[in-house]
């Protein structure tokens, strides 16, 4: 099922995708792989996640973990799940900018894969990214990736990059939570075709156990991190959440069996207290 950015999300379900600027289509609900260690651990994560029904896996070179995704990837892919189904992000490190093709060879040998399907700038490192993404424009020419984007740009970085080069960003993966509604940014990106990809959408667990979210949580008889990711879907996101236990894997899955009414989607992005997790971008420029 692929939709348009602005989606019904009555009809949202597990193989949901949206469709990027570029003519691909991404699923929304993806799987996270950010410190999980590289062999067994990722593999049975990455396959567990394949086998409960997420289509979109995300890792980086940073992650050190590229070989066990692959490795997942093709296990999948011999328990019948074709490759053309899966979507697979990578994404490019900062010290990466002066070597961007044989970065990119190198990941795509880790993988073990013929393509990529997303490649991404991990961050916008400053005084490199310009030049770094004229270089992702030819890599798209070579066939082995899909679709290009960019991770942790600002609203000012994305029109910096849009003023200077000829494709627009398919995707700009970012922290977003119910505590950190980036809704400048998301109306920005929505404006202009550019897929919203939310990461760390369960706080690294941290606000998991807040009174007002448990209490929704209860209402709907799901679990805190079902509410977050379900908030998440209705705003039409694509979105990443991890964890390491094939239970809690499988409980992120479970969200399409229910919908968070109108009003308490207002009650959740009023909880907005630009919270967040990881680093924040605005301090790099
Ligand atoms: P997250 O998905 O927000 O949260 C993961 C944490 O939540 C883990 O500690 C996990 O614990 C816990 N958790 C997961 N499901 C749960 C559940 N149902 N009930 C209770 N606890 C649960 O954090 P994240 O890993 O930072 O972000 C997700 C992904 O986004 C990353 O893995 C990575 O792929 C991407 N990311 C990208 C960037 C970037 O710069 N582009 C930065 C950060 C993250 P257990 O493992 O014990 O279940």
């Amino acid at each position: 099922m692929i939709l348009n950015l602005l989606c019904d999300h009555m009809v949202l379900s597990i193989n949901s995708r949206l469709k990027m600027n570029d003519g691909n289509s991404i699923p929304m609900l993806g799987y996270g792989t950010w410190q999980i260690p590289d062999g067994k651990k990722v593999e049975e994560c990455v396959f567990t996640a394949l086998m409960c029904g997420y289509r979109l896996i995300d890792t980086a070179s940073i992650y050190d973990n590229e070989k066990g995704v692959g490795n997942a990837v093709r296990s999948a892919m011999k328990k019948g799940i074709p490759r053309k189904d899966i979507f697979v992000t990578t994404k490019l490190w900062n010290d990466d900018h002066n070597r961007v093709e044989a970065a990119f060879n190198e990941s795509l040998e880790r993988l073990g894969l013929d393509y990529i399907d997303l490649y991404l700038i991990h961050w916008p490192v400053i005084g490199k990214r310009i030049n770094t993404w004229k270089i992702f424009e030819r890599l798209l020419n070579t066939g082995k990736v899909k679709s290009i984007g960019v991770s942790n740009f600002t609203i000012a970085q994305l029109k910096e990059l849009m003023m200077q080069t000829k494709i627009v960003p398919a995707v700009n993966q970012v922290e977003f939570s119910p505590w950190l509604y980036q809704r400048e940014l998301l109306d920005f990106c929505n404006k202009n075709n550019i897929i919203l990809e939310a990461y760390s959408p369960l706080t690294r667990g941290r606000m998991l156990s807040d009174p007002m979210l448990r209490e929704i949580a209860e209402k709907y008889k799901k679990s805190p991190a079902q509410i977050v990711i379900r908030w998440c879907l209705q705003h039409n996101l694509v979105l990443l959440p991890k964890s390491t236990e094939p239970v809690k894997i499988k409980e992120n899955s479970e969200v399409f069996d229910f919908e968070i009414t109108e009003e308490d989607m207002n009650v959740i992005d009023s909880w907005n207290k630009n919270l967040r997790f990881c680093w924040n971008p605005e301090e790099l420029d």
